[in-house]
């Protein structure tokens, strides 16, 4: 290992080893009663470089709800279908809201701020959906991550889909509000069908930081040589990662962590570290933001180990 070689093994084992301790762990998300059971003291990291090599500790091959972090992946799908156009249906800027808010959207004519925000999200899964079946929609996604993944057994957590389903009232306003605006084509129900489904995939960090590695390296997943997106494509949506993934933390993450990144309620965390490595992070407790508390505080240790900060050292 040469000495500008950070030693990713050993950081992700002291990381691991201390967040594993730590008693500030933010707060589950309860508003959808079935993440509210899952285990705060959890914490998992994996680390898959460029070269691919796996570097996991913790929980790392434990799935979780993806919720959020399923946006990056419907994005680059809605991209692919429909290129350019998408960004008639949402816009590309930081919301500075929220991640579930409503206010921006009547002064916007509907218009979601961004795709990963609650509203641009579901914009996207409704792109998505034009001219499908619902199911045949959310096979298509799931088959996507469990491609990049190259992993079969990632599935959809039904309990949690459900869970959502029932409580989800802010988002079926979202929804009926973009309606009334045009933003979205299909039924609301099977927009928002999708939309649940999709949020409910259940990955483990290692499965994830997998399904990211094509953002690091301009688009193609260098263990397959696979070309998923552009090099031009994969460079916008690291962009928007930066700017939008964190909801009204994002300029707290790029800040502290200095990484494209993309924060689920479920406490996982997609950081990229462009032509090094694919990170997935989980720790369940949230933040005021609705970001995993220790996930930041993970990944921040890490840049700060590695130097790999996309703003330097
Ligand atoms: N499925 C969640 C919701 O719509 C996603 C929110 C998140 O992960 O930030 O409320």
């Amino acid at each position: 290992m040469s000495e500008t070689e950070p030693d990713l093994a050993a950081i992700v084992r002291d990381i691991a080893a201390e967040m594993l301790t730590r008693k500030d762990r933010g707060t589950v998300a309860t508003y959808i009663p079935e993440l509210a059971n899952v285990d705060a003291q959890r914490f998992g990291l994996a680390i898959v470089d460029v070269a691919g090599n796996v570097y996991a500790g913790g929980d790392s091959a434990l799935p979780f709800s993806i919720q959020s972090i399923s946006k990056v992946f419907t994005l680059t799908l809605a991209l692919g279908r429909i290129g350019d156009r998408l960004w008639r249906h949402v816009g590309r800027e930081p919301s500075g809201n929220r991640f579930n808010s409503i206010v921006q959207l009547e002064h916007e004519l509907g218009v979601p701020r961004n795709p990963f925000i609650n509203a641009g999200a579901i914009a996207v899964t409704d792109v998505i959906l034009s001219g499908r079946q619902p199911r045949e929609t959310l096979g298509e996604i799931l088959r996507f991550l469990q491609f990049l993944a190259d992993d079969t057994t990632i599935s959809i957590d039904q309990d949690v889909a459900a869970s959502e389903k029932r409580t989800g009232f802010r988002n079926v306003a979202l929804a009926n509000y973009m309606k009334s605006f045009g933003v979205i084509e299909n039924p609301v129900d099977y927009t928002l069908g999708v939309y649940f489904h999709h949020c409910a995939i259940a990955m483990s960090c290692e499965q994830l930081a997998r399904a990211g590695l094509f953002l690091s390296c301009n688009g193609v997943n260098p263990l397959t040589a696979f070309s998923v997106v552009s090099a031009e494509r994969a460079r916008r949506i690291n962009a928007l990662m930066l700017t939008c993934g964190h909801y009204d933390g994002s300029g707290e993450f790029a800040y502290r962590v200095g990484l494209p990144g993309k924060s689920g309620v479920g406490g996982g965390i997609l950081a990229i570290a462009p032509g090094k490595a694919s990170i997935a992070v989980w720790s369940p407790g949230l933040d005021e933001a609705g970001n995993s508390h220790l996930g930041r505080i993970a990944l921040e240790e890490f840049t700060r180990r590695t130097g790999w900060s996309i703003f330097g050292p």
